[in-house]
């Protein structure tokens, strides 16, 4: 899950992070009034949840009240489009009215699992403010990793070896080491998958603050921080998505035509390579699970028939512990309130298959019966 910058300094906040003053603005009024309260100057910053906001015209400077007006006008309602929006953009419907930063430098702070090692790592580079993606293709002797035991948590040592490296002034040696463990302890605390500071800057006064701020959150410890919970932004989110999530179905859209309804994540994945492999494309990936309610595959099928890019439907369940009677009448039930008008292939296998067949059978639904894996994907792609 994401959040807003603003949500994510704010969050950092609490850890000691050392951050600019700014507060949230949703209108062009409540924009001006923050800006009176930094002393009229401000940066005006579209939050949207993607980077590259600056190059596109979401971060601006102003230098009195009637600047920060005409900028919070021209961003509120803007569709911005970034290198990470994809071109369909993102509409700005929150701003970030922060004090202005006198800075002296711009560098890079990350922390991130790296799956290979099996552990998080610290990244800091001198290139700040700029993609990092790019450095690390171009220049990748020019980020600096120190790889953190998870017994001990980031020690000092290694956070003032990355401070040295940067070649940070000696004063601001130790406010960057504070920096590092502080974020740190909020990665930790808050199971983030990531934490990116970029740019992380020295200001003038010779003072170390996160200019921006990216925190991503594993979405399997999220049940355990209700605060971060509650900063969702399901105007950033595919609706489908958030309705999947109340089901706690794994749903992700992608941008085929063929709705997919499967249990288990590794059939999910068998599923999709072999409607490519037949030269189709799957319009999402749905996992209902192992133990699925009738509910629960009503509110799945549901989702699946609200896509308007779906065009067929190919349901492949293998029931262990999930029993194919369950998702028959889980489909029954959601093709009557729905109303099905796009073509079914449904094969199932396992615990009460008979059952499920029956039932299907007997549905009076226009139901496309397939006997395997292969046979399946064939016959949604060519419907499709
Ligand atoms: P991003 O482009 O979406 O990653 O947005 P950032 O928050 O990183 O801002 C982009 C750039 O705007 C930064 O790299 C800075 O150069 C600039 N910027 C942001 N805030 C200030 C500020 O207070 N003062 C100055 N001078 N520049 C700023
Ligand atoms: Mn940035």
């Amino acid at each position: 899950m994401n959040i807003h910058e603003y949500q994510a300094k704010a969050v950092l906040a609490q850890f000691g992070v050392q951050v600019p003053q700014g507060k949230v603005a949703f209108t062009v009024e409540e924009a001006v009034e923050a800006a009176k309260e930094l002393g009229g100057k401000a940066v005006v910053k579209a939050q949207i949840h993607a980077g590259g906001r600056g190059k596109a015209g979401g971060v601006k400077l102003a230098k009195s009240l009637e600047e920060v007006e005409q900028h919070a006008r021209e961003l509120l309602g803007k569709t911005l489009v970034t290198h990470q929006t994809g071109p369909e953009g993102k509409v700005v419907k929150r701003l970030l009215i922060e004090q202005l930063t006198d800075i002296q430098k711009e560098y890079y702070i990350g922390l991130v699992l790296d799956r290979s090692q099996g552990r998080v790592v610290m990244m800091a580079s001198q290139e700040g403010g700029v993609e990092i993606e790019e450095v690390a293709a171009k220049h990748p002797e020019k980020i600096f990793r120190e790889t953190i035991d998870p017994a001990t948590g980031l020690n000092a040592f290694q956070a003032s070896n990355l401070a040295f490296k940067l070649e940070l002034p000696p004063t601001a040696v130790r406010k960057a080491v504070q920096f590092m463990m502080a974020l740190y302890q909020a990665y930790i605390a808050k199971d983030c998958s990531i934490a990116e500071i970029n740019p992380l800057v020295l200001t003038g006064d010779g003072d170390i603050l996160a200019l921006d701020a990216k925190l991503n959150f594993d979405d399997n410890a999220l049940y355990r921080h209700k605060d971060i919970v509650a900063l969702r932004d399901p105007d950033e989110e595919d609706p489908k998505e958030i309705e999947a999530s109340k089901f706690d179905l794994t749903y992700i859209a992608l941008d085929g035509n063929i709705g997919c309804m499967v249990n288990g994540a590794g059939l999910a994945m068998a599923t999709m390579d072999t409607i490519k492999y037949y030269g189709g494309a799957p319009a999402n990936f749905l996992d209902v699970g192992g133990g699925a309610s009738e509910e629960k595959v009503t509110a799945a099928f549901k989702i699946i028939l609200s896509d308007p890019n779906v065009k067929g439907i190919l349901v492949n369940i293998f029931g262990g512990i999930m029993k194919c009677d369950v998702i028959a009448n889980g489909v029954i039930a959601a093709a009557k309130q729905v109303g099905l008008d796009k073509p079914l292939v449904v094969r199932l296998e396992g615990t009460n298959v008979e059952q499920g067949k029956e039932i299907l059978n007997g549905s009076g639904l226009e139901i496309v019966a397939a006997d395997s894996l292969a046979d399946a994907a064939q016959k949604i792609v060519g419907l499709v």
